[in-house]
């Protein structure tokens, strides 16, 4: 068995208990490969070890792999997004996780609609107010959630954050929390066109408390493939 099954395995083998633990079923994690500076050959060992869920974070590089690999996953759009690149992301992925900007959303709606499809897209939300984060802030997320609503292109399907980096993973806690609050809020609004079923967070460090706090999507990319080579 290569390290990377090896690892697939074991983390697959983490989100469970974390689920078990916090009363869920791990049917309900799905387990994203962040794929970003990741070789072809290593992302089709994740691939073969049942990974269907790509994440990538730069336009051009997700462009190369998505069009030269070939295969039959998912691909999701993690990493901050131009509007100039709003194209190029409709045509590419099966969900843009990092929505934080009505400009952005507008764009997206105005490419989707002339690719002629409907975008699925998660809202970014910057839980720490770090002015370092991408995300729309907290106290602005529930009114960005409601005018995106609004682009019959796009489709809401939850949240996503990432916090500070801390050493220990219990910190990072209160920011899932706090995302999960976010999430439950919004669906007391009932906003139409809006569905709050994914909860995008949870990394390498992290992904055992995210679990716990109802993440329904982890992204992980060192845990799998080792430390990124830039
Ligand atoms: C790179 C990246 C990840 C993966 O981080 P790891 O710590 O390597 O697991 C997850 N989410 C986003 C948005 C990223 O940019």
């Amino acid at each position: 068995m290569s390290v990377i099954e090896d690892n697939i395995r074991e983390i697959r083998g983490n989100i469970a208990e974390a689920a078990t633990k916090s009363g869920r079923s791990p049917s309900e994690i799905r387990l994203m490969a962040v794929t970003k500076t990741v070789d072809d050959d290593r992302i089709l060992e994740a691939i073969g070890a049942g990974v269907d869920i790509m994440g990538e974070n730069y336009i051009q590089e997700a462009k190369r792999k998505i069009e030269k690999m070939d295969v039959d996953v998912k691909w999701h759009m993690i990493g901050h997004l131009q509007s100039n690149k709003a194209k190029y992301a409709v045509r590419l992925f099966d969900m843009v996780h990092s929505v934080d900007r009505i400009s952005l959303a507008a764009e997206l709606d105005k490419r989707s609609a002339s690719a002629g499809r409907v975008t699925n897209i998660l809202v970014e939300v910057n839980v720490s107010g770090e002015e370092s984060k991408n995300g729309v802030g907290l106290n602005e997320a529930i009114n960005l959630v409601r005018e995106v609503s609004l682009f019959d292109n796009l489709s809401i399907r939850g949240l996503m954050t990432m916090p500070p980096w801390f050493d220990d993973p219990e910190d990072a806690r209160p920011y899932f929390v706090a995302l999960r609050e976010l999430r439950d809020k919004i669906i007391v609004e009932d906003m139409k066109g809006v569905e709050m079923r994914e909860l995008s967070m949870g990394m390498s460090g992290d992904y055992g408390v995210a679990v716990e706090e109802g993440a329904t999507i982890v992204r992980i990319g060192t845990a799998i493939f080792g430390a990124r080579v830039y």
